[in-house]
């Protein structure tokens, strides 16, 4: 089986888990972890490929996308906004 996968949106988990590994935020429940991403990817051009079904991007792989510079400051952008706004109450 194969699936349409977008790189882009790949690269933006993976940076926005590599950024949360140093970083606190005021809140990474699952709806503001959403909205960071999709914030994100808003912002970003599409690269879609086909990939197997459960395969798995390697790090060589990731290595090679174009826009991994930016993709991290869209993402640190992203919180950033998310974190002065989140869609939901303060809890
Ligand atoms: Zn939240």
């Amino acid at each position: 089986m194969y699936e349409l996968k977008n790189f882009s949106e790949v690269m933006v988990k993976k940076a926005l888990e590599e950024y949360l590994a140093s970083n606190k935020i005021p809140c990474q429940c699952e709806r503001c972890i959403a909205d960071i991403t999709a914030f994100a990817l808003n912002r970003l051009p599409p690269r879609y490929y086909v990939s197997e079904k459960g395969e798995i991007l390697t790090n060589y792989e990731a290595q090679l996308f174009p826009d991994r510079a930016r993709v991290m400051t869209e993402v640190i952008l992203a919180t950033q906004i998310v974190a002065a706004a989140p869609s939901h109450d303060r809890n």
